[in-house]
């Protein structure tokens, strides 16, 4: 993809400088509102996507206040799942709830009870499916079935699935968010995110809010996510792969107390999963076993392979410790113990696992030893 860079963009005769504006949606008047280099991207997305139109922006954050943004105003309501990624609902409380956007956390299993909760100032209702950290698959369909009902559009973060394993446009959702930087970029070393959707008027009023914002991405990253997109499939089908050996050989460990991960038959969204998405990608939560809390610090500080990081999605394996436990209403099900999201890499399975098994092995000995002797 070849790499354009402008501020400046300069222009035949008069008339055309003075009816630049006309080319915000299309063309090109000013290097923020898009370079050739941005405008092949976003054409790109919108094919993968199934989308009439997609936009850029410089992070799956940014892309998230971009969208919120354009289609609420004060005095209207948005409906988020309590699994919506964490900095998203940080902003939707406490950037746009003093700005009059009054905003509901649900349970993310509600499906189609949603619409206990839609009324006619519901302007969006956000999934995320499955959810952050805890990985709840959401019935898509019926959400926006009932929000539409209301007239409220519905926005869906679909960064762990991307436009390969699951198509929200195509499941009736309005906006398909999904941030760039994780399975797209590939390498951790790129943000960008992006938004599709299938409705002209709809795209302009984000087209509008991202000029308003000042928001614009640098050609080269462009660039560097076209080369990434190229690779993306087969990135995330060895890393699947991969993940799916680890998580049969988790499931068999006496360190492990519960796997979150869709594509295993006892989830309880599986069924809904396997309905509306084409595969698994390689990321996914691990309970451990309540005694090992003491050793976590010791058995990440073993591992090797496996870093210590909160993105995902990218060639080497990661590992993030969050409590999902916090600020959560809807965890009665989530058993006690350290919740472990995983992040499985390009690196060779059989290295994995040996770190995995040499990591929890000497720590898991020694909680033993210390719960024998606590009984005695
Ligand atoms: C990483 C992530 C984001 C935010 O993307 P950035 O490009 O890091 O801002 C949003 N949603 C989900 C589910 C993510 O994993």
């Amino acid at each position: 993809m070849p790499v354009e860079r402008a501020s400046t963009i300069v222009f035949d005769d008069l008339d055309a400088f003075e009816k630049r504006a006309e080319r915000v949606y299309d063309g090109f008047s000013y290097g923020l509102y898009g370079t050739p280099t941005s405008r092949l991207l976003e054409d790109h997305i919108a094919q993968l996507e199934g989308a009439a139109r997609a936009l850029v922006v410089p992070s799956g954050m940014a892309a998230m206040t971009l969208a919120t943004m354009a289609v609420c105003r004060s005095g209207d309501r948005i409906l988020m799942p309590e699994t919506l990624y964490g900095p998203a609902r940080d902003m939707i409380t406490r950037f746009l709830g003093p700005l009059g956007i009054a905003a509901q956390a649900y349970d993310p299993r509600l499906d189609a009870g949603i619409a206990e909760l839609l009324d006619d100032r519901t302007r969006l209702v956000w999934v995320e499916s499955p959810g952050s950290g805890t990985f709840e698959v959401q019935d898509v369909p019926a959400i926006v079935a009932a929000a539409h009902a209301v007239g409220a559009l519905v926005a869906a973060d679909n960064t762990w699935a991307s436009h390969l394993l699951f198509k929200p446009l195509a499941h009736g959702v309005d906006i398909a968010m999904q941030a760039l930087s994780k399975h797209a970029g590939g390498h951790g070393d790129l943000l960008m995110g992006s938004l599709a959707v299938r409705d002209e008027a709809l795209f302009r009023r984000l087209k509008d809010t991202a000029r308003f914002l000042g928001y614009g991405v640098s050609p080269e990253d462009c660039a560097l996510c076209e080369r990434g997109l190229m690779t993306m499939p087969v990135r995330m089908r060895h890393a699947a792969a991969s993940a799916a050996k680890i998580v049969s050989w988790l499931s068999q460990r006496p360190e492990v107390a519960r796997i979150l991960h869709p594509a295993m038959p006892d989830h309880p969204g599986h069924a809904v999963w396997k309905r509306d998405f084409s595969g698994a990608a390689a990321v996914f939560s691990v309970v451990l076993r309540a005694e090992l809390a003491p050793f976590q610090a010791e058995i990440l500080r073993r591992m090797r392979l496996f870093k210590l990081g909160a993105s995902w999605g990218g060639v080497h394996s990661l590992v993030a410790v969050n409590d999902p436990r916090k600020g959560r209403t809807s965890l009665d099900w989530l058993p006690s113990g350290p919740v472990w999201r995983l992040s499985i890499g390009l690196e060779a399975l059989d290295d994995l696992i040996t770190d995995l098994e040499q990591a929890l092995v000497a720590p898991a000995a020694a909680s033993a030893t210390a719960g024998r002797k606590a009984a005695e």
